[in-house]
């Protein structure tokens, strides 16, 4: 079972995302800052994570910084509202798989996820 952590400040986001990956056999953690995806991502180990770019505090550029450290097997999905080029080439340097942007669309999600993870 893959085990997907999904990284928003927005509880909605994080409970609408979640319920979509359960339903489709993902063990899914979801953390509303990236001091707590990051104490998540020690313990799980998630191989998807799925990283809000604009948090408070740490925001998900820096989050993406630290889990690379932790793990460079871990494939990252960055989410942003505003779609930002570069951002986009920061977050591509930095090591993450993707780039997506909300509204979520989540068929455009559950592909992005399935690609990442083959
Ligand atoms: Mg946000």
């Amino acid at each position: 079972m893959h085990k997907m952590l999904v990284v928003d400040d927005e509880h909605d986001i994080c409970d609408f995302v979640r319920n979509f990956f359960q339903e489709r056999g993902f063990m899914v953690f979801t953390a509303l800052n990236g001091d707590e995806a990051l104490s998540i991502a020690k313990k799980e180990s998630p191989s998807v994570v799925l990283l809000d770019i604009k948090m408070k505090g740490m925001d998900g550029i820096a989050t993406l910084k630290h889990l690379r450290e932790m793990d460079r097997a871990m494939k990252i999905i960055m989410v942003t509202a505003f779609d930002d080029q570069d951002k986009r080439d920061e977050a591509c340097r930095l090591g993450a798989c993707d780039y997506i942007t909300k509204p979520l669309e989540l068929d455009h999600l559950e592909q992005t996820v399935e690609k990442i993870l083959k």
